[in-house]
């Protein structure tokens, strides 16, 4: 396949007019000006790498906790509407019977060859090891200190692809994140009261990445600095962001962007079951909420339950909040989760012998196209 005519964003600059030539699951060859083989031609639009959403939940009414191999594939299918082409997917705290459950039925989900949609990369593992005091939408009966016996059950089960683990570091000594480290899971503090001092502990052992800054943990007190001021404090932090518009107002995704650089921060949606759905009433494990437009919320107290906002909205609320470059741009939404989760030999930017994960985008960032190693998973008729 030969992709005409695109304003193609590399890692370091931009084609302004240039084509890439696909065979199989990869990249082959990427070039300036025009060809005069047949091909698919963007009529001037950016191709970008493709979306790596590091923390997702579900979406199109599917989610860990109801995921079996078929629905898992569904939300595959349907990501790529919002130009993912790798993913995460999120488990809440449940109780320890039933996340040997649904770890059995996402271990089944990976191992299944033949894979359609996008590829989900592991799982993320949100809980129960977090804290109590900085619960969000988790059930606060069934929260326990970080075990690694537990998680390496845990990850049997799932067939050894839990890839990111969310914990708070003050519920353990040291010992859970070097276990994490060794194992080659990516420790992320998050859900968490720590002082910002306390997380020097994590991060002298190697602690890279924080969960959606700023919510669900402590934050600026100037009396009280909490893991929001560690994170913005420590240059070799990636920290996820959800930049819907709705967790963290403009001035704050500004405040994260102009402290932390576009080479550590990464993109997240941290969706729930009911993102690419219509608005209405949805359940979060046993919890109602009501999902308005991108935002969802309790339905009893209206308190902000999770997120419904897709990954190109997400996209575009930071570029229009910040119009960084498109180079610094492609950094927040696949460079920097490719690096973190050890797979930016094979993807995360556009290069010769890379997967063929590619987005094509309006002017607006609008998604037009998204291929998955090789395969259009989505098209969009309009254009
Ligand atoms: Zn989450």
């Amino acid at each position: 396949m030969i992709l005409k005519n695109g304003k193609i964003v590399l890692e370091h600059k931009i084609i302004e007019k240039g084509y890439l030539v696909i065979h199989d699951k990869k990249i082959i060859d990427i070039v300036e000006g025009t060809t005069d083989e047949f091909g698919v031609d963007l009529k001037g639009n950016w191709v970008l790498p493709g979306f790596i959403d590091c923390h997702v939940h579900g979406g199109y009414g599917v989610d860990f906790e109801t995921g079996d191999t078929n629905r898992f594939e569904h939300f595959a299918l349907n990501v790529g509407k919002e130009g993912i082409t790798k993913y995460c997917q999120a488990s809440i705290t449940n109780s320890l019977g039933f996340t040997n459950k649904i770890y059995k039925e996402f271990g089944d989900f990976m191992s299944k060859s033949n894979k359609q949609g996008a590829i989900c990369l592991g799982a993320h593992m949100e809980g129960p090891f977090i804290s109590p005091a900085k619960k969000g939408a988790h059930d606060p009966k069934l929260l326990i200190n970080p075990d690694i016996e537990i998680t390496k059950h845990w990850n049997e089960l799932a067939k050894n692809n839990i890839k990111i683990i969310t914990y708070a570091g003050e519920l353990q000594d040291g010992s859970y994140t070097k276990y994490l480290i060794e194992n080659d899971i990516l420790p992320s503090i998050g859900h968490t009261d720590m002082l910002a001092q306390e997380f020097d502990k994590d991060w002298k052992l190697g602690v890279k990445h924080i969960t959606h800054l700023f919510n669900g943990m402590s934050g600026v007190d100037h009396y009280r600095p909490g893991l929001a001021v560690a994170a913005l404090n420590h240059d070799d932090v990636v920290v996820e962001v959800i930049s819907d518009g709705i967790h963290l107002q403009p001035e704050i995704l500004k405040m994260i962007f102009d402290h932390k650089g576009p080479d550590k921060i990464s993109i997240i949606t941290d969706a729930m079951n009911a993102k690419g759905l219509p608005d209405g009433e949805y359940k979060i494990g046993q919890l109602p909420v009501i999902k308005t437009g991108m935002k969802v919320a309790l339905k009893d107290s209206g308190v902000l339950a999770a997120a419904g906002a897709t990954y190109d909205h997400n996209v575009r609320v930071y570029y229009n909040t910040c119009k960084m470059e498109m180079t610094d741009l492609i950094k927040m939404t696949s460079i920097n989760a490719a690096k973190q989760l050890n797979v930016y030999e094979q993807t995360g930017s556009l290069a010769p012998n890379k997967l063929a994960d590619i987005v094509v985008l309006d002017k607006n960032l609008k998604v037009l196209k998204t291929i998955a190693e090789g395969r259009v998973i989505f098209e969009n008729n309009e254009y």
